[in-house]
This record gives structure tokens, sequence and C-alpha cells, in this order.
């Protein structure tokens, strides 16, 4: 994963430092000597993450930050500030301004380069995220998605592994307040309850005491259901091979003891946030998937879905040698809906009518809106007879009971129906549509409101 980072400091060779240990890492880098160029910067270059030296002469690095935090065009690059090492007052501060995490000079190059790539693959999350909303709303969709979900801070299920009294009640303290924190003492059982939890993120002590955390770690990478679970190492100072070992193994971040407050919420932060817009992710790609699939005004599946279901229904029953059965229903003198009481009644009794088909099919059968006011049941296992004894029950359901209009008005309809069946090795989805098509098209010439079956 690479991306773009400006580097922003006043003084040149800090700028230089960065540049070259990031351009090692195939960074693209891009930099500036003063907040107010930071700015600029930013709008031209649009990088993927920003680290920000606090103490510049002129603008500030927490003016520029709360700037970047304020403006929507850059609201969601993350903000690294790079601070002094005594300087804990600067960290509170930074967080107020939205700071997204926390370097010390001098700078680390583990810390750094993992932080970087920890926040560039949190930005390809929200570019992903601002990409799809922007798409929907291109169609007309409203999504209720809010830019301002990269800005706040976001509320956590965590599951903490960690056999210390001491450390985990610290721990408790500092995270209890803003997120969910469930401890876990025995790493054997925490294996189970992050595979059973809904959690948005694990931390991991790395000093348990007779059990080694990494292959905990390991096994939550290995298991489906935990394997894009955000993982937080906690580490001793003396413990940096087993560190390096642990991210290798993928866990997303560590902290070093003696853990700062202001960083381990900073972490957790950027750690929930990451879940968060993976599982939203995730259900945006559900949701247009299902769209592309399904009729918008009844529901039921569209004609693109029912073409390629019918082909591999049709080639499972060549196989296997089964029936199966087509129906195509049509309202009759529908046009007369729409003209005497307007086009909202008429989709309340396409609604109506495909909620009746729907109630009268069996799971197996397929229904879909095939077209305007024509509706297509594909039935399996399903020979002419059968299907004329469904289409027959349909009719009379239809027939019996008027439609409810919007305005309460009562409407008696009817339905022609035509059925096609598969019939011989040659019969192609064309062949059955074509003879089903056939039977409507009898079904109508013939007065309407029947069901009419074509064989070959
Ligand atoms: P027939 O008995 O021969 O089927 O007559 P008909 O009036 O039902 O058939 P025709 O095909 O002439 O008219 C279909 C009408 O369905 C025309 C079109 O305006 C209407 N229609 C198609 N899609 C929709 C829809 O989504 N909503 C509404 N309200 N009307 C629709
Ligand atoms: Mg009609
Ligand atoms: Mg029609």
């Amino acid at each position: 994963m690479t991306g773009r980072v400006l580097v922003v400091d006043d003084i040149p060779a800090n700028v230089k430092l960065l540049e070259a240990r990031l351009g090692a890492e195939y960074f693209d880098v891009v930099s500036a000597l003063s907040g107010e160029e930071a700015l600029a910067q930013c709008l031209r270059t649009m990088p993927d993450i920003v680290l920000l030296d606090v103490m510049m002469p002129g603008m500030d690095g927490f003016e520029v930050c709360r700037r970047l935090k304020a403006d929507p065009r850059t609201l969601h690059i993350p903000v690294v500030m790079v601070t002094a090492l005594d300087q804990i007052s600067d960290r509170v501060k930074g967080l107020e301004a939205g700071a997204d995490d926390f370097l010390t000079k001098p700078v680390n190059d583990t810390a750094l380069v993992t932080r970087v790539k920890s926040l560039v693959r949190l930005k390809a999350l929200t570019d992903e995220l601002r990409l799809r909303s922007a798409s929907g709303r291109d169609l007309g969709l409203d999504d209720g998605f809010d830019p301002r979900i990269f800005t706040e801070v976001p509320h956590g299920r965590i599951l903490l592994v960690d056999d210390r009294r001491s450390s985990f009640e610290r721990l408790q303290a500092s995270l209890g307040g803003r997120h969910t924190l469930t401890v876990e003492t025995d790493p054997q059982q925490a294996l189970f309850r992050v595979a059973d939890g809904d959690f948005d993120l694990v931390i991991v002590s790395l000093g348990l005491a007779n059990f080694d955390a990494l292959r905990l770690v390991s096994q939550m990478r290995s298991l489906e259901r935990t394997r894009m679970l955000p993982i937080l190492l906690l580490a001793e100072q003396e413990d940096r091979t087993r560190l390096l070992r642990g991210l290798d193994l993928g866990v997303n971040d560590y902290l070093v003891r003696p853990i700062d407050r202001q960083e381990l919420l900073a972490r957790v932060a950027t750690q929930i946030r990451r879940k968060h817009y993976t599982d939203r992710l995730r259900d945006t790609v559900q949701q247009t998937m299902e769209m592309a699939v399904t009729d918008g005004l009844t529901g039921l599946h569209n004609r693109r879905f029912m073409t390629t279901h019918m082909e591999q229904t049709l080639e499972q029953a060549h196989r296997h040698g089964r029936s199966l059965s087509v129906m195509i229903a049509d309202m009759d003198h529908f046009k007369a809906v729409n003209d005497t009481y307007g086009h909202d009644a008429g989709d309340a009794v396409l609604r109506e009518l495909a909620e009746r088909i729907r109630s009268s099919i069996r799971g197996a059968d397929l229904a879909c809106r095939y077209g305007g006011e024509e509706f297509v049941v594909i039935m399996p296992d399903t020979d002419l007879s059968a299907a004329g004894i469904v289409a027959e029950r349909i009719r009379e359901r239809i027939a019996a009971e008027p439609f409810r209009l919007p305005d309460g008005r009562l409407l008696p309809r009817t339905i022609s129906i035509g059925i096609g069946a598969l019939e011989g090795a040659h019969d192609t989805c064309e062949t059955i549509m074509k003879r089903a098509d056939g039977g409507l098209y009898e079904a109508k010439e013939s007065g309407r409101n029947r069901v009419v079956s074509r064989a070959a």
C-alpha cells in the first residue's frame, strides 16, 4: 500500500529526514515549510496523510489541524501530529484539534511506517466510502451519508486480552467512558470470544504470563470470522523483536508501555473507525447488489435477474431430466386504472398484484416483474398441468378480491395468464417463453380473465 504523504515542518532538515525514510517505503512525499503553505499544499495535492509539526512560527500545527478538520474538502485526510517527547499537554491539544495520531521526535522508523501505513489504509476506506456515496447521490439515492463520520469520535466494542490486573484496570479507566470494554484474562478463552462476539477491536498484551500472545494474534488472523478484525498490541520497551514479528503477522498498530492515554485514545479511535468504515462498505456493496437485481416498485426480482436465473434453472432441468414451467401474467385493461385513477393508484395496484402472486407460489418458484404490468413466475419441477392449477388459483385470487386504492376505494381487476413448459432437449429459455407468451396472447384474444397453456 502506498500513498501520498504531506510532511510539514519549518526546519528543512526535518523534512528531508522524513522524506528519505518515507521515500524508501515508496511513499510519494510532498512537503511544506509553514502552516499556510501546508493548507495550500493540501488542497493542491490532496495527500493521503499529513505529518504535521506542532511548533512552527506563524500558524502552528494545532491551527493547521483545526482548519483541515473544519474544511469539508480536507476533513477526511488523517493528520499525525509530530510532538516533542515531554509535551503531554500538546497531545491533549492535538486531540482537541482533531489529530488522528501522534509521533514523537526523534521519530522512530517502525512507529513512522506503522502509523503512516495504518492511516493510509484508513484513508483508502474513506475515499471508497466518499466515492460510493457520490455515485449513490448521482443515482438519486440518499444513503444518509454524512462526511462528519470522518471526524467524530467513534464508539466501539473492544476486547482487551490482558492478565495483569494493574494494567487492565488502568486501561479500563482510560477507555471505559468512551467505549464498551470487555476484559479477558484467559487468552484461550479470548479466541472463542472474538469469534463469537461482535467486537470492533481487540487489544492484546504482548506480555501475557503463560501464553504467547503472538500465537493468539496468528490464530485470529487465520480464522475467517476474525481475519479482518483490527488488532492493537501493547508492548514492553524491550519487546522490540516480538513487536516487529507481530506487525509481520498482521497486527494493525501498537503502543509501548508506559501507555500514554492520548495516544491510546487516538489509536483506538483510528482502528474502530477502520472497522466501522469496512462494515459500512460491505453493507453498501450488499445494497448495490440487491438493487441491481430487484424491481424498485414491487420488491420482486427484476427481468435481468430472472433471465439469468431461468438459464440456470433450465440447465438443471435438462441435466436431471426434470420438468420446468413458466407463466406470464398480465393485468387486464390496466391502462384504464392509470387513466381513471392516476398513476399512483396504478402503482398501488401493481404492488398489491405482485404481493398476491408472491404469496401464492412455493419457495422454489421465482416471481419477477417482467415489465410494466407483466409478471413472470418460473416454476422448477412443475409440468404444464400442475402449472395450470397454480395459475388458475392465482387468477381466481385476483378476480375474487378487489384491489384497494390509496384513497380507500375498491377496484375489481382481473388478469390473464399464459403458460409454457419445457418439452424437449432442444428447448431454450426463448422457446419456452414464446409458448407462454402465445398462451397469454390467446387468453387476451379469447376474452381475458383466463389461463391458457400452450404446448409446442
Ligand atoms: P390488456 O388487457 O390488453 O393487457 O390491456 P392493458 O391496458 O393492461 O395493456 P397495455 O399494455 O396497453 O397497457 C399497459 C399499461 O401499463 C401502460 C402503462 O402506462 C402502464 N404501466 C406500465 N408500467 C407501469 C408502472 O410502473 N406503473 C403504472 N402505474 N403503470 C404502468
Ligand atoms: Mg395488461
Ligand atoms: Mg401489457
